[in-house]
């Protein structure tokens, strides 16, 4: 049998109003705050992600699928979205204009390990804003996201919150972590002696137990942090709680990509087993020069759709209700039949029909199968009087109404 490749999904119709569910949420509420949304190429140019996401970093070194197209080329999947809204806000020089707010949704790939909640391909809803350096936008970002969850009644999620600095700061830091690293050798994992040398932080986030006690009493940044940074995390904090936004300060946490600066943050949700982080950004002030553009500060975050899934999986009911419409009688009666129908769509309802001109038994069998809310019956008494029959299938109750206006009569039944 032919089967999706390792890490790789299939997204069925019994899933997809959840997602279509969460993707409507998403641009509901973040075009309120000013946001577009931004549609970018599912494949980039190696480089990018190199000089982005940084050499050093399990992505790049370990988890990109890479190939050479038929000249030779190196390009990549996209591994994450906020490199090629990089690269196209420097392209078609955005940064000419006001601040830019823009958001994405779709896949991404990863040559990761799959267990529950981490896949290669998987789907996320990012934002990004360029051009604005305040505090006040990063807190406004986060109550966002926040009200983005609420929306979608998601409970249990916990917003912690970090800085990592800057690139006056940070060095110090890097150097004194380095240091303290440097007398834990001996229970540090494999993966992580080498990270002392290059990028000691990541070790903060290292899962092994070793590592995880070793770091236990490191220094934190928080305390290294220039006169600038600490401004702004703390402007951040106050921002926060002044908007009813709670967050939890985490001075261990770093993120797995290099061009964050300052502000940092994950959303973790309960419920969903190890893989818990629903969402994850900050600030990237470098990122825009990095690549070649002009100074811009920015900040956004990604949130991964496949948690969001399986959270909101006990989620009530999205489907739109199905009204199956049943005929049975002649020519007349169906070209009749044909008119309700195309009324009802007209007016954006959900509509099923039989196409085999079958008799009322197996039509409403049919109706049964496809968990219709609703059967219209249309035969040839109900045309004569003008009227057809409306069966209410949770209910099992059954009325006749007129055939005038029966478009707007199943509208009201459904939306009350
Ligand atoms: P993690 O710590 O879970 O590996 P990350 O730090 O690599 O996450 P980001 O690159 O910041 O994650 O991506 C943002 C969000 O995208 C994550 O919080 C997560 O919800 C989701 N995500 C990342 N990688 C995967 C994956 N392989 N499968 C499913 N979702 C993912
Ligand atoms: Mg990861």
């Amino acid at each position: 049998m032919l089967r999706t490749i390792r890490g790789f999904k299939d997204i069925l119709p019994a899933e997809i109003h959840l997602w279509q569910h969460i993707e409507e949420t998403a641009r509901k509420i973040f075009e309120s705050y000013g946001f577009s949304e931004i549609r970018i190429p599912i494949v980039e140019r190696t480089d990018l992600f190199r000089r982005s996401i940084g050499e050093v970093t399990d992505i790049v070194e370990k988890e990109m699928y890479t190939f050479s197209d038929r000249h030779g080329e190196s390009i990549t999947l996209r591994p994450e979205g906020t490199a090629s809204v990089v690269r196209a806000y420097i392209e078609h020089k955005l940064y000419g204009g006001p601040i830019s707010k823009l958001y994405y949704m779709g896949p991404m790939f990863r040559y990761e390990r799959p267990q529950k909640g981490r896949y290669r391909q998987f789907y996320q809803i990012g934002a990004e804003v360029l051009g604005e350096e305040s505090p006040r936008l990063d807190a406004e970002i986060l109550e966002m996201l926040m009200r983005f969850f609420s929306h979608l009644k998601l409970a249990g999620t916990t917003l912690q919150i970090n800085s990592l600095g800057c690139r006056i700061c940070r060095p110090g830091y890097k150097d004194e972590l380095k240091r303290y690293l440097g007398g834990k050798r001996g229970v540090l994992c494999e993966d992580c002696l080498k990270r002392v040398e290059i990028n000691p932080l990541r070790v903060l986030d290292c899962k092994s137990r070793g590592c995880t006690e070793a770091t236990s009493g490191a220094p934190s940044i928080l305390e290294h942090l220039c006169d600038e940074c600490r401004g702004h995390f703390h402007a951040v904090l106050d921002c926060l709680q002044t908007a009813g936004v709670h967050a939890v300060t985490n001075k261990r946490m770093v993120r797995g990509l290099d061009y964050y600066t300052k502000t940092t943050f994950e959303v973790t949700a309960e419920g969903i087993g190890a893989q818990n982080t629903i969402a994850a950004g900050g600030r990237y002030d470098m990122l825009v020069r990095d690549l070649g553009g002009p100074d811009t500060p920015c900040f956004g975050f990604a949130i991964g759709m496949e948690r969001m899934g399986l959270l909101l999986k006990e989620a009530t009911e999205l489907k739109k209700p199905l009204v199956f419409v049943a005929v049975f009688g002649g020519d007349d009666v169906h070209a009749a039949g044909m008119d309700v129908i195309d009324r009802l769509r007209e007016h954006g309802v959900a509509v099923e029909r039989d196409y085999e001109r079958k008799g009322i038994k197996p039509q409403l069998k049919r109706a049964n199968r496809l968990g219709a809310r609703y059967v219209l019956i249309l035969g040839t008494d109900e045309l004569a009087a003008g009227t057809i029959a409306v069966k209410d299938m949770e209910a099992g109750t059954q009325e006749v109404v007129s055939l005038e206006g029966i478009e707007a009569t199943v509208v009201k039944k459904i939306r009350t």
